[in-house]
């Protein structure tokens, strides 16, 4: 019997003690960087010439490792590795395959500083968002353990007198997982740990810009006793590796997290029946959002605003449940404008994430960075610029959080996916026009309602279009096990990680009957 799932405790960075162990961990990252990664294929480790540079997006210079990368010939090699794998790994039983993750979540429990730390540089997150990434990397191990679990106990289905019948979820074959690199940690290590304790095995190719951490997962995995050949390690070119292993006909499942427009080409791709497949690959993908909190005239404008400058500067706004709209009643829109302008500007200070008295850390690199400062342009033609409005990149890809205010709900800062620190403002003269502009967009991942009105509560229950909606609270921070995490409409598949039925996606169902 394991112990029931309990989400991961925070670090609380008030105590001097747990100060003092991250910075000592972030030292020893700093000690150690520089380091060459090999690729991982059947448990060899291969170093290849050809090398990704992974940089500290607080500092350019600063080269956090050097990862082989992966060409079209390895990925050939790493499939039928995964492919042979498959032919006895998915006979395994799943308590040998939950163990893996319960020792492995143990094992980074342990040295969870260490990771945080590795966070910090390689991905330019805050201490408190480096830490949580951890813990839910422990979360997802945690609870996929016991989901696989519970799913092995099989389902009831009925027999008549004169047969037995048996309904069970089999794995589904060999898996190319994609992670994407906000999530550095934990949805990578997600998205790839559901894949092999369902029973597959994976080809793990991490995002080009975080890929270290999924090596030191690897590690961890190892030491837990994960046999070779199950995850397969390969870093490498979207275009070059990753279109190739997703048009591999024994390719079975594509596990996506990332942007709209990389999700909606591989989903493309995936449908495309090649020579010698013998099945149409499943795909799980998760893409962006365009998330909304919605104030109603009768709510705690202070609860919003502090919900309101988290979910929009949390991580730079790195998170596809990041706020990046909001709609306010006319009735308390200026006062609650007022309140997010003059928290941005007191509490969102930005700077290198290493000191943790920075609320935000840089944006990932020069293509965000690029892409921020042009919808500044935008916005500033759009709507009324209240805060922000520059970046500096002389040493890492900083911006300054931005609000923009008196949006139209179309204009495209209300409508386009930023991933930045970059939240607008729009009025509605009713809690049923919120909801309408709230709606109105293409995606539907996350979004919050700011209300004392307990009929508008349910009315947003019933009509707010998002997998995710949250009342009185921001829209991000999804606990695994407690917020089931995915969105409806071009947010992606309708799977939900850290969810229930997660696992269930990664697999197929098997009836069996026999006459008696
Ligand atoms: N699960 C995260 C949250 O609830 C967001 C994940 C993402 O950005 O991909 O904030």
């Amino acid at each position: 019997m394991v112990v029931p799932y309990k989400h991961e405790p925070f670090t609380d960075f008030t105590v001097e003690e747990n100060r003092k162990a991250l910075q000592a961990a972030i030292k020893q990252v700093e000690a150690d960087l520089g380091k060459e990664y090999p690729l991982i294929i059947g448990g060899e480790r291969i170093m290849t010439d050809d090398k990704i540079e992974v940089v500290n997006p607080a500092n350019k210079k600063e080269v956090i490792g050097y990862v082989s990368k992966a060409n079209q010939d390895l990925a050939e090699k790493a499939h039928q590795v995964a492919d042979e794998t498959f032919d006895w790994w998915r006979k395994t039983k799943a308590k040998f395959r939950a163990d893996i993750l319960f020792r492995a979540a143990a094992i980074v429990r342990r040295r969870k500083h260490e990771f945080t730390a590795h966070l910090v540089k390689e991905g330019g997150k805050p201490w408190k968002e480096a830490d949580a990434d951890t813990a839910e990397a422990i979360d997802f191990m945690e609870y996929y353990g016991r989901q696989m679990l519970e799913i092995d106990k099989g389902v009831e289905i009925n027999s008549r007198p004169i047969e037995n019948n048996r309904f069970h979820y089999i794995p589904l074959g060999v898996g190319v997982v994609i992670s994407p690199w906000n999530f550095l940690f934990a949805i990578m290590c997600g998205t790839t740990v559901a894949a092999m304790v369902s029973g597959n095995t994976v080809l793990l190719k991490p995002a080009s810009a975080t890929p270290i951490i999924a090596y030191k997962m690897m590690e961890v995995l190892e030491e837990a006793g994960l046999p070779k050949g199950v995850i397969n390690y390969i870093p490498g070119s979207g275009k070059e590796v990753g279109d190739y292993l997703v048009d591999h006909p024994r390719t079975r499942f594509i596990s996506f997290t990332g942007s709209r427009e990389v999700g909606t080409r591989l989903f493309e791709r995936a449908a495309k029946v090649h020579d010698g497949q013998k099945w149409l690959k499943r795909t799980i993908i998760e893409m962006g959002g365009k998330d909304t909190i919605v104030v109603d005239s009768d709510s705690d404008l202070e609860l919003a605003a502090d919900a309101i400058t988290y979910s929009a500067f949390g991580f730079s706004g790195q998170k596809c449940s990041a706020c990046s709209r909001v709609i306010a009643h006319e009735d308390v829109y200026d006062e609650l404008l007022d309140r997010v302008v003059q928290k941005t500007k007191e509490q969102v200070n930005y700077g290198d994430p290493t000191d943790n008295s920075n609320y935000m850390g840089p944006v990932i690199d020069q293509g965000a960075y690029d892409k921020i400062l042009n919808y500044i342009e935008i916005g500033k033609e759009e709507g009324r610029l209240m805060t922000g409005g520059k970046g500096d990149d002389s040493k890492g890809w900083f911006v300054a959080p931005i609000v923009f205010a008196d949006l139209d709900p179309e204009a495209r800062i209300m409508q386009e996916e930023i991933f930045g620190p970059v939240v607008g403002f729009t009025k509605a003269k009713s809690f049923d026009e919120a909801i309408e502009f709230a709606n109105n967009t293409e995606y539907g991942l996350t979004g919050a309602v700011i209300s004392n009105n307990r009929e508008h509560i349910e009315k947003a229950r019933e009509d707010f279009h998002v997998g995710n909606l949250y009342f009185n609270r921001g829209c991000t921070a999804a606990i695994v096990g407690y917020h089931p995490f995915g969105g409806f409409n071009m947010s992606g598949t309708d799977s939900k990680a850290g969810g229930p039925d997660y696992l269930i996606h990664h697999m197929q169902g098997k009836t069996t009957s026999e006459m008696l």
